[in-house]
């Protein structure tokens, strides 16, 4: 698959990795797990530049933020304690449904960002956090909010640069999270997956809400106008009802092998439901 391939390096730092990309002269790719990079094989792709050696490995809580390296592994986020403690441990409970334990062992969440997936099911978590990408090219490294990574279908901004870092403020305290994914099987990329976190008062008003969903646009998406339904109100069905067809409008699925427009945008409706539903605690609830 990749017989066209001339050189396989292992650079050891970022600056390395960057040097060689440079000079691959649009022929170099990079390449960390390589689950993506191999079912895709690419026959214009003479050097493979492997950056799991370069320093990217590690999930840091420092300050008011949580810093996950580029090629820290799925399986290495399901189990790790800081991941799981932050947000109700949605990105580690998204990490655990990224393929089959084999998957998981080699896909990297740099990688699942970077291929620019609108199904990447790592996307729809981190922009329900906020989540923040460090980037990395010859003249430095600049932060970028996530959504701002996303310029089309299977399109992002990293032109001869480096996904080095993604960064997660800690959440608003005591905000409720939950992570809905549907797939053909257990092991499959999402037909939809959602993100959902909801702040509330202490009369159970909501004060702060995200929404993002996953495989139902060109990019992973924030159903902002569902949010700003939410805020400053409680949660029944009539509000469940107002927010989710919002949501049905904010979609734009397509049909493909694994389902049609249709059956997404209703099941768009139906997991954002579930989601917020998940958010709310079971006392003093309205539903
Ligand atoms: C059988 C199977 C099941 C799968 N199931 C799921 C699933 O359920 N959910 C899901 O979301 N995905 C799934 N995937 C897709 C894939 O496993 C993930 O997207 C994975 O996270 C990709 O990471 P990787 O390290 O393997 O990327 P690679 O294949 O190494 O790279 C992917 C792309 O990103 C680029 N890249 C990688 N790292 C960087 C970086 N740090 N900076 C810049 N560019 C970079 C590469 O050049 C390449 O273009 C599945 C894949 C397979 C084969």
């Amino acid at each position: 698959m990749f017989d066209k391939v001339e050189a396989f390096y292992r650079p050891g730092n970022i600056r390395e990795a960057l040097r060689l990309l440079q000079s691959g002269k649009g022929r170099a790719r990079v390449v960390a797990g390589g689950t993506d990079v191999a079912v895709e094989a690419d026959r214009s792709i003479r050097f493979l530049i492997d950056i799991t050696l370069a320093g990217l490995n590690y999930i840091h809580r420092k300050g008011n933020s949580c810093a996950i390296g580029a090629t820290t592994t799925m399986a290495e986020m399901e189990g790790s304690p800081v991941i799981r403690g932050l947000a109700g441990g949605i990105l580690a409970q998204a990490a655990s449904t990224c393929g089959s334990v084999q998957i998981r062992n080699m896909a990297t969440l740099g990688g699942n960002l970077a291929h620019g997936s609108p199904a990447a099911d790592m996307a729809t978590p981190l922009l329900a956090l906020d989540a923040e990408v460090v980037l990395a090219n010859r003249r430095g490294r600049h932060t970028a909010p996530l959504d701002a990574l996303y310029s089309g279908l299977r399109k992002t901004l990293l032109d001869q640069a480096l996904l080095v870092e993604v960064v997660i403020p800690i959440p608003p305290r005591g905000a409720r999270w939950s992570f809905q994914k549907l797939g053909r099987t257990a092991v499959d990329i999402s037909l939809v997956n959602v993100a959902a976190g909801l702040q509330l008062d202490s009369k159970d008003r909501i004060k702060w809400a995200r929404i993002a969903l996953g495989a139902v646009a060109p990019t992973p998406i924030r159903a902002v106008n569902a949010e700003k339904l939410l805020l400053g109100r409680t949660l029944d069905e009539a509000l469940l009802e107002e927010v989710c067809d919002e949501v049905a409008r904010a979609v734009t699925p397509i049909t493909d092998v694994r389902a049609s427009a249709e059956y997404r945008r209703t099941m768009s409706r139906v997991l954002v439901k579930r989601a917020l539903e998940a958010c709310v605690p079971q006392t003093g609830c309205t539903l």
